[in-house]
């Protein structure tokens, strides 16, 4: 669903200048197919959504390139014939896989390729987004146009095809930005918000876990040390303030040092019930 809104948002993006036109239907025919028909060859370029048809025919008006919409629509995608002749002579063939000089026509490429092949995961199942090429030239094709905007894509293969792909949240977004995909750049901020609260309260959740564990483990160490001393060493060794520290911690083996330290007659604080309690541990020890 995400991915079909920033296609269809992608989509809407209005291709004005005649440059970025001609390189919007160019860079369908990259990530698209030549075939040979009766009619010669043509340059068959297809999308999944309806909107990138629409995108198309118009930058092909704009670019004065003669398009046609196939009347069979084939499965769910829809697609465009050129008659490659006209492409040729305009010079911008498939062949011709320079990168575009304008920045403008970088994006608009980006576009392209984003609407033939691209998809990106739903923000609430992580960052990822990846152009599902045809061919390796492909591939290495937005691999050096993503890398023009200064980011890193991978290359993976899936059913024997180069998939090219980018994960990090930043640069998913910047992609995203910089094909014109506001709305999805924001819901992806959205998102990542979100995820880095749940973070932050799982980390807390976690470091309090690890405290309250870290606490139950030394109240027990200082009970039992508490009924060893008490066992075992003689009264004039073991002061009035030690004796009433071992009797506490072992009537209240849950509560914490400040609760210890406050029942404590007269009450004391709480750094001086952790020293009588660390006496009393080392005097078990002996
Ligand atoms: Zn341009």
């Amino acid at each position: 669903m995400f991915s079909r809104d920033a296609k269809d948002e992608v989509a809407g993006v209005p291709v004005q200048a005649a440059c970025c036109a001609a390189t919007f239907v160019r860079g369908f025919m990259i990530f698209g197919n030549v075939e040979d028909t009766a009619a010669g060859p043509v340059a068959r370029i297809s999308s999944s959504r309806a909107s990138a048809a629409r995108a198309i025919i118009a930058a092909a008006r704009v670019a004065g390139i003669d398009a046609h919409t196939d009347r069979a629509r084939s499965g769910r995608r829809f697609s465009m014939r050129i008659p490659l002749a006209h492409v040729v002579r305009n010079g911008f063939g498939a062949a011709h896989h320079g990168l575009p000089v304008r920045a403008c026509c970088r994006r608009t490429l980006l576009r392209a390729a984003f609407l033939s092949c691209g998809s990106v995961s739903d923000p609430s199942r992580g960052t990822h987004l990846e152009f599902f090429c045809r061919s390796d030239a492909a591939a290495r094709f937005v691999c050096d146009l993503v890398g023009r905007f200064g980011l890193d894509a991978s290359i993976a293969r899936r059913r024997g095809r180069p998939l090219v792909y980018v994960k990090h949240g930043d640069a998913v977004s910047m992609l995203l930005g910089l094909m014109g995909a506001n709305h999805a750049v924001l819901r992806l901020a959205d998102q990542r918000a979100v995820s880095q609260t749940k973070n932050s309260i799982r980390r807390t959740v976690n470091s309090e876990t690890a405290n309250a564990a870290r606490a139950a483990a030394s109240a027990a160490r200082q009970r039992d040390a508490a009924l060893r001393a008490l066992a075992t060493v003689r009264a004039p060794k073991m002061s009035p303030a030690l004796r009433e520290a071992a009797r506490l911690r072992i009537a209240f083996p849950t509560r914490t040092l400040r609760e210890l330290a406050r029942a404590a007659r007269p009450p004391i604080s709480k750094a001086a019930m952790a020293s009588r309690l660390r006496l009393l541990e080392r005097m078990a020890e002996r």
